[in-house]
């Protein structure tokens, strides 16, 4: 039966709520208290990272800590100041940096990831949004073949995952990717990928075709709910109450203080990244890449060559740091030695991580209101198949996946 259904953020994740719920027959009114797509979604690395399924806090990280912590070179930065905010979610997160949760953690994100690119192409047929996916291959650059080697533990899970990559050494590397310099010695190449030429672009051509099909978009701020007992009946904005069956939470990082308003007191809190985009590039790389001497992304897109990544922990409220968008620039100049562009862009996004890294997909208690954040670095990949999920919720038809480790209550009794 149809049903009013308000899907709350117009990131990747509404978006592909909001189309999926409405093709699926529902009066659907998407909110967001800013333009579509200018959260996480605005500038991510548009990777469509189906290979990323060893989370952050694999066991590896106690060890690298400390040299993460102290080499202005690494891709870990820390606001010092924000610590005594962030040391509940912290110690949480590197309480799960154990073998046992870590690969626990991996098999929870592999029915998320592993189809992603056959996703975001169910979602988008029929629409112009397909125009704004890639089919490629995904590269991991490495110094030297001793650096994948080192890499042995990610690797071994992905293998498992069905994940073998070709491994090319010394010429073969500047024969599959040319732009690179003799710094990079060894590729580590998956093919079956894929990648977005313009995640803003593709997201407000997501909301576009949402509205071609009937869907209703609004622009307000979203402050609360009005329930009858459990059941939501409404929700409170910035432009009046908007009554509703159902309500979608998929605000990015900006959905914990409304998850307070339900009196859930969920640990999501954010990964900063950075980007900078190289416009008009003398060059481009054939494939996608992860640079692993930055941990940022290299990416061939529509508008240039973006490179995004690096982690900083340091919440919403601090401006951005210019020691991220250093190392990008001092790597991407190293590794691309031939390199020039005619003007760049920076920009700082809020990832929303949990100290579990699984998102939260599924319904508060029976109370209509369902979740769909928390999707940490791979909220763009997963984006689709989470709409997906949501509106097979509401229908009330059984995923065909496990959907335990993504439940939202498992913060209800906090
Ligand atoms: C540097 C960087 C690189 C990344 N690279 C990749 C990548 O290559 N691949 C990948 O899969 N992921 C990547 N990610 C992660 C990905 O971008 C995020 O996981 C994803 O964008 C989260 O999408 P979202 O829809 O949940 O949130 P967002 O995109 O943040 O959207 C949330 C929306 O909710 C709106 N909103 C908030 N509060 C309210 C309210 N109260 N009322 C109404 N509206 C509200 C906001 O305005 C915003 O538009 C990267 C992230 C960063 C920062």
């Amino acid at each position: 039966m149809s049903k009013a259904i308000v899907v709350i953020g117009a990131g990747i994740c509404g978006a592909a709520c909001a189309l999926w719920l409405r093709r699926s027959g529902h009066d659907v009114l998407l909110l967001d208290k800013s333009e579509p797509g200018m959260g996480a979604s605005y500038g991510n690395a548009g990777l469509l990272a189906q290979w990323a399924i060893v989370p952050m806090n694999e066991p590896g990280i106690w060890k690298n800590l400390p040299r993460y912590l102290l080499d202005p070179m690494s891709p870990l930065f820390v606001k010092w100041r924000y610590l005594p905010q962030l040391a509940p979610w912290l110690v949480e997160f590197l309480k799960n940096a154990r073998s046992t949760t870590s690969n626990r953690t991996s098999e929870a994100l592999v029915p998320l990831l592993s189809d992603a690119v056959e996703q975001h192409k169910s979602l988008t047929e029929g629409t112009k949004s397909q125009t704004w996916i890639a089919d490629s291959k995904f590269s991991y650059a490495y110094r030297h073949r001793e650096s994948f080697d080192a890499d042995a533990f990610g690797w071994a899970i992905k293998a498992d995952a069905g994940m073998i990559p070709e491994v090319l050494t010394g010429p073969q590397v500047q024969e599959e990717e040319p732009i690179c310099g003799p710094m990079i010695q060894c590729l580590a190449v998956l093919s079956g990928q894929g990648h977005i030429l313009n995640p803003l672009g593709y997201v407000r051509s997501l909301v576009d075709a949402f509205k071609e099909m009937g869907g209703r978009y609004l622009q307000a701020d979203v402050l609360d709910f009005e329930r009858d007992g459990k059941k939501v009946r409404a929700v409170i904005t910035d432009k009046g109450r908007i009554e509703c069956d159902k309500a979608v939470v998929t605000a990015g990082i900006w959905s914990k203080p409304l998850m307070a308003k339900l009196g859930l007191k969920v640990p999501l809190e954010t990964e900063r990244g950075y980007h900078v985009m190289y416009k008009a590039p003398s060059e481009m790389p054939r494939n996608p890449m992860m640079m692993t001497i930055g941990k940022f992304g290299i990416t061939p897109m529509s508008e240039g060559l973006r490179c995004a990544g690096t982690v900083e922990l340091g919440g919403i409220k601090l401006g951005p740091s210019k020691a991220p968008i250093r190392l990008i620039r001092r790597r991407v100049a190293e590794v691309f030695p031939n390199l020039t562009y005619q003007r760049s862009e920076e920009w700082m996004g809020f990832r929303p991580s949990t100290p579990d890294s699984l998102p939260l997909i599924g319904e508060i208690a029976q109370s209509g209101i369902y979740t769909a954040f928390g999707h940490q670095h791979v909220g763009l990949t997963a984006g689709a198949k989470t709409g997906r999920l949501i509106s097979d919720l509401i229908a009330q038809s059984l995923p065909n996946i496990d959907m335990s480790p993504y439940d939202p209550n498992r913060y209800a009794a906090r």
